[in-house]
């Protein structure tokens, strides 16, 4: 069968195997069909060699975390012939740290959690993937090939949940959203943030292209300024760039008692004059929390399939960009173009 695979740390690896192995039964009950794998800045990250771990004993690695597919045996019943499912990225540690032992792997406290496609355990760019039945999320057969924006939004649904989570903490109900970044994390966050009544602003820098219209068909508030040129100070915020002056910016403008939430991951190596001092006061003087968010346990999953089921298809058809036949994987995989915001490669039609 056919697999998109690297050699974790070599950069420009990725090759489209035609005879890779079919999955072994030690990966799990759980046998798919892939219909499609959506791409990321982490599998741009493995293909540059910078991240990424092969499963023990071998040097390559299937790539893709972003999956979606059609179930075609289930041993436990739980899932029918062509349900449409996708498979939950990580895995616990072994050990298990008191986190991955009640099942929130996403909190992992010793590093040494494993994730499919990423580290470890191989991915779901293949023609067939196994996995535990627990670990596959069933998705709304109406959703098609939609269902592969389930992984993203799982990230954002952990993020929420968190948010949700800090603004308990006292009596007043936040009133809106900023969110940076109008990248698939960001649209999807600022989805969520509409399914909470919340009013949602979106910052990012393009002017053209998708974005602009995209926020706006689902009822939030596009700008396309510097942070501090915003004129409002957010309620909470849902950083989605990882870009370091965007980072700080919004720790800056985020009003009294509000929440940050950063899930950008940025790469190191970029130095910015910080007034440190000044942030601190500020953070402390309006009793505001920043915290990062990765990943998500099967509870988070199973929201982002909620939220994408509830979600308007035409509008989130409009997120995937380019959809890419696996034949064709270099297009998907090489330099970003213009307009994407998510690019899918195709195994099967959903
Ligand atoms: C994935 C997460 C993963 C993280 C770090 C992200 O792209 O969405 O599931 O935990 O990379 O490997």
């Amino acid at each position: 069968m056919r697999a998109l695979t690297v050699s974790p740390g070599t950069k420009d690896s990725l090759r489209l195997a035609e005879d890779f192995p079919e999955p072994a039964e030690s990966e799990g009950g759980l046998l798919v069909e892939a219909v499609a794998v959506g791409v990321c800045g982490t599998d741009r990250e493995i293909i540059a060699g910078d991240y990424g771990e092969a499963p023990p004993g071998g040097d390559r690695l299937v790539i893709g975390h972003e999956s979606l597919g059609r179930v075609v045996q289930d041993p436990t019943g739980r899932l029918k012939f062509g349900d449409l499912v996708a498979g939950i990225v990580r895995h616990p540690d072994p050990v298990p740290c008191a986190n991955c032992a009640e099942g929130q792997w996403d909190m992992c406290r010793n590093g040494q959690y494993t994730e499919h496609g990423i580290k470890a355990l191989d991915g779901f760019a293949r023609d067939r993937w196994r996995i535990e039945p627990g670990h596959a999320v069933k998705l709304d057969r109406s959703l098609g090939l939609l269902g592969v924006l389930l992984e993203p939004t799982s990230v954002v649904a952990k993020a929420w949940e968190l948010i949700d989570r800090f603004i308990e903490r006292d009596p007043w109900q936040p009133e809106n959203v900023l969110i940076t970044g109008a990248g698939p994390i960001g649209l999807l966050a600022a989805l969520l943030g509409k399914q909470r009544d919340l009013d949602v602003h979106v910052l990012d820098l393009a002017t053209d292209g998708p974005k602009p219209q995209l926020t706006h068909d689902l009822g939030a508030t596009y700008h396309s300024k510097p942070v501090h040129e915003l004129g409002f100070a957010p309620d909470l915020v849902l950083e989605c760039t990882g870009a370091p002056p965007v980072v700080f910016g919004v720790m800056d403008a985020v009003g009294p008692c509000g929440v940050v939430c950063l899930t950008g991951v940025s790469t190191g190596g970029h130095q910015i004059p910080v007034d440190a001092g000044a942030l601190n006061r500020a953070l402390v003087l309006e009793n505001n929390v920043v915290f990062g968010s990765v990943n998500a346990n099967a509870r988070h999953w199973k929201a982002g399939a909620e939220a994408l089921a509830a979600a308007n298809r035409k509008w989130l058809n409009r997120l995937i960009t380019r959809r890419v036949p696996v034949e064709n994987y270099r297009e998907a995989y090489g330099p970003p173009q213009a307009d994407d915001i998510k690019v899918v490669v195709e195994f099967l039609t959903a």
